[in-house]
C-alpha cells in the first residue's frame, strides 16, 4: 500500500472509525477519505487534513461515490449501540445490511483491493452463552447459527457477503468479530452507550451529586471482556494485511473476563467512592456470558489484545469526567443524536 494510495473509512463520525482515521493519518497515509451520516459537527473526532463527506450510506449512490477511487475500504458504519439500544431497535440494526450490500459493491465496481467489515461477537449462537462461567467463544462458534436477534443477524448475513465477495469476484475481504470495545471518544450517554462508559458515567455522577447511589442492568453477573481502543484500531490494520485472513472470521477481543458487578467495583476504585448498589432485574442485559477465545488471532498474528482493564478504563473514566466539565462549561463534546 502507498502512503498515497485512497483508504475509505465508512462511519468515520462514530467511536472506532474516527480512532481508525486517525491511526491511518499518524502512519502517514495522506488520502483518507472518512464518511458518516451524521453532519460535521456532530462528528466524534475530525483529523486534519482528511476529506470529511456527510453521505448516508445505506444510498447505493452515496457508496459509489464514496468508493470512487478507493484502494482500500473499511466499513466501520452501522446504527448500533449498546444492549438498551440493540435489544429495542431490532428493526433499526437489521437495515445496517443495506450499507454492507451497498458498500461491497461499489467496492469492487470501484476495484478496491482490501475491503474490512466490522463484524461482532453478537453473531455466535446465544445458546453457547446461557452461563455466566461461558467457555470463550471461538470462530467456529458462530455455526449452527442462533445469533442475537436483529443486530447479530445483520452481522452474520454480511460476513457472508463478505466471503462470497471473495469467493465469487476475487476481492478480498477480511472480517472481524468485535468484543466490547471501549475507551475515550466513545459514546457515554444518550442511550447507545456501552457498560464501561456508562458505569464511569454514573459513578462520576454519584460522585458528583453526593447522592450515593448505582443502579446495575441485570443482577450484575452477567460476564464480558472489554477491549480498549487502541488494541481495537491496531488489529483491524493487522487483519486487513494478513493474506492468511481473507474472507477469515476471526475474534478481535480482550479475553479479561470480568463481571458487571466486579466492572463496578473497578471503576469505584479508580474514582474513589463505594456506592449502594440497586440492580434492575427489568432491563436489558444481553447474554449471560461472553468471552474472546483468542487461540486462532494469537497463531494468526502472534498478537492479541492486552491492555489491562484496569488502564484502558482509568483513560476512559478521566476521560468522560473531562467530557462532563466540558458539557457544563458549553463546550463540544461527544454527543448522540
Ligand atoms: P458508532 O455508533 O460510534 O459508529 C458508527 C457510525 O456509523 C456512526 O457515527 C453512525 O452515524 C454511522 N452510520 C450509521 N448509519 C450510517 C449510514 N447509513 N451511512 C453512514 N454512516 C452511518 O459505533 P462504533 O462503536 O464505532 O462501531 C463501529 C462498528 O463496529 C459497527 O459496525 C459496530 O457494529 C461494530 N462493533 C462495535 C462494537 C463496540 O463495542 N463498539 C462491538 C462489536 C461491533
Amino acid at each position: 500500500m502507498r502512503k498515497d494510495d485512497l483508504i475509505l473509512v465508512a462511519g468515520a463520525g462514530g467511536f472506532i472509525g474516527g480512532a481508525l482515521v486517525r491511526r491511518f493519518s499518524e502512519l502517514g497515509f495522506t488520502r483518507i477519505r472518512a464518511v458518516d451520516k451524521k453532519p460535521l459537527p456532530l462528528w466524534y473526532q475530525r483529523t486534519p487534513g482528511v476529506e470529511c463527506l456527510t453521505l448516508d450510506l445505506s444510498d447505493e449512490a452515496n457508496c459509489r461515490r464514496a468508493a470512487e477511487g478507493a484502494v482500500e475500504v473499511y466499513n466501520l458504519a452501522a446504527d448500533m449501540g449498546g444492549m438498551g439500544f440493540i435489544e429495542r431497535f431490532r428493526i433499526e440494526c437489521l437495515r445496517s445490511v443495506l450499507i454492507n450490500t451497498h458498500l461491497i459493491e461499489s467496492a469492487w465496481r470501484a476495484g478496491a483491493e482490501r475491503y474490512f467489515f466490522s463484524s461482532s461477537a453478537c453473531a455466535y449462537n446465544t445458546t453457547l452463552q446461557e452461563d455466566p462461567n461461558v467457555r470463550a467463544l471461538k470462530e467456529s462458534d458462530a455455526y449452527p447459527a442462533m445469533s442475537e436477534r436483529g443486530y447479530g443477524w445483520e452481522k452474520l448475513i454480511s460476513e457472508m457477503f463478505c466471503q462470497e465477495y471473495w469467493a465469487e469476484r476475487g476481492m478480498k475481504t477480511f472480517i472481524a468479530r468485535f468484543h466490547n470495545v471501549y475507551g475515550p471518544w466513545g459514546t457515554w450517554d444518550g442511550g447507545r452507550e456501552k457498560a464501561p462508559a456508562a458505569i464511569c458515567r454514573k459513578v462520576l455522577e454519584a460522585r458528583e451529586s453526593g447522592k450515593h447511589q448505582i443502579e446495575i442492568w441485570g443482577d450484575g453477573l452477567q460476564t464480558r471482556s472489554f477491549m480498549y481502543i487502541d488494541d481495537c484500531v491496531h488489529g483491524i490494520d493487522q487483519i486487513t494485511h494478513c493474506e492468511k485472513l481473507v474472507a477469515t472470521p476471526i475474534n478481535l477481543g480482550s479475553s479479561e473476563l470480568i463481571s458487571i458487578n466486579d466492572l463496578v467495583s473497578l471503576v469505584e476504585g479508580i474514582g474513589g467512592v463505594r456506592l449502594e448498589r440497586s440492580h434492575d432485574l427489568g432491563a436489558p442485559r444481553g447474554v449471560a456470558g461472553r468471552n474472546s477465545d483468542n487461540t486462532f488471532i494469537r497463531e494468526t498474528l502472534g498478537w492479541e489484545p492486552s491492555i489491562p482493564l484496569k488502564d484502558g478504563l482509568a483513560r476512559t473514566f478521566a476521560w468522560i469526567d473531562q467530557q462532563i466539565k466540558d458539557r457544563k462549561a458549553g463546550r463540544h463534546t461527544v454527543r448522540d443524536i
